[in-house]
């Protein structure tokens, strides 16, 4: 396999960020890749540094060390071709559904007709057709969340970052997201990487888990998921799975207490 076959490719990343004036190592030498049209997942603790490192990925922010290739080239700031969603949705509350899908493609400038055309598509695509002219705060937290990837999508992104995007939902309404995005994903054949904290949300989700370690955060295991799709979060391979991973999971957290004492 050449480099070029690795759509995302993390080399050698190093990051700290000041704690009580001084630097405190958050990343250490982390290397990974994801495949085009992959579904990769990044599995670890509260504070392993997840959000940084797709804050990293998506030119937000710039390692110490080591670096992000995207098709081969280096990543040096935000892109349309990496579009990150966050936990919250990101959304803009004094807007309609409409303007907050519409607000990347304004930046973008395009025109006003293939705006529209786009628009229908993805409120289609996340079943939101007729709340477009709801403003933010008339939706629940489901409906939030699929704006939020609508808002993604519509800028036809080649990788999609996704960081906790459906923790704070209750369990039903991240079970039907879990089904819409494999839905999206499989339509848009665009790579994702989406970090979360919940076991069994990664086995149901990913091609490939990754487990990072606490203090600092690095690759410790990684595991490939064969289970056919569609994938129910009660699925027996996906708890026997998940119960295998959780127990590296515990033993990770632990380790990184010790570390930490
Ligand atoms: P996770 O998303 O896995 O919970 P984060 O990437 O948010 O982890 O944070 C990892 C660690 O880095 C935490 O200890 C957090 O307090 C610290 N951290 C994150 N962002 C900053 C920042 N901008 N400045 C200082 N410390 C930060
Ligand atoms: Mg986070």
């Amino acid at each position: 396999m050449s480099s070029s076959d690795f759509h995302i490719q993390l080399r050698g990343i190093k990051k700290s960020y000041l704690f009580r004036k001084k630097p405190r190592l958050i990343l250490d030498n982390l290397d990974f890749t994801a495949k085009k049209g992959e579904f990769l997942c990044l599995l670890g603790a509260s504070g392993s540094g997840k959000s940084t490192l797709v804050r990293l990925i998506a030119g937000l922010e710039q390692p110490d060390s080591g670096s992000v290739l995207h098709g081969g080239q280096k990543v040096s700031a935000p892109s349309d071709k990496r579009i990150l969603v966050f936990q919250d949705g990101a959304l803009f509350p004094w807007l309609t559904v409409e303007e907050n899908i519409a607000f990347g493609l304004n930046s973008k400038k395009i025109p006003r007709s293939e705006q529209k055309e786009k628009i229908d598509k993805v409120l289609k695509t996340v079943g939101l057709e007729e709340f477009r002219q709801a403003y933010i705060h008339q939706l629940s937290g489901g409906m939030k969340q699929r704006v939020a990837i609508a808002r993604a999508i519509v800028l036809e992104p080649e990788v999609l970052l996704m960081d906790e995007p459906f923790a704070a939902l209750d369990a039903q309404t991240r079970d039907q997201l879990h089904l819409e995005l494999q839905d999206i994903w499989r339509k848009t054949g665009c790579t994702i990487v989406f970090v979360t904290h919940n076991v069994r949300e990664s086995v149901r989700l990913g091609d490939r888990v990754l487990l990072l370690s606490s203090n600092p955060g690095k690759v410790v295991k990684e595991y490939s998921v064969s289970i056919p799709h569609p994938r129910y979060i009660e699925d027996h391979a996906v708890v026997d799975l998940s119960r295998e991973i959780l127990k590296s999971l515990k033993l990770v957290v632990q380790a990184s207490e010790q570390s930490a004492k």
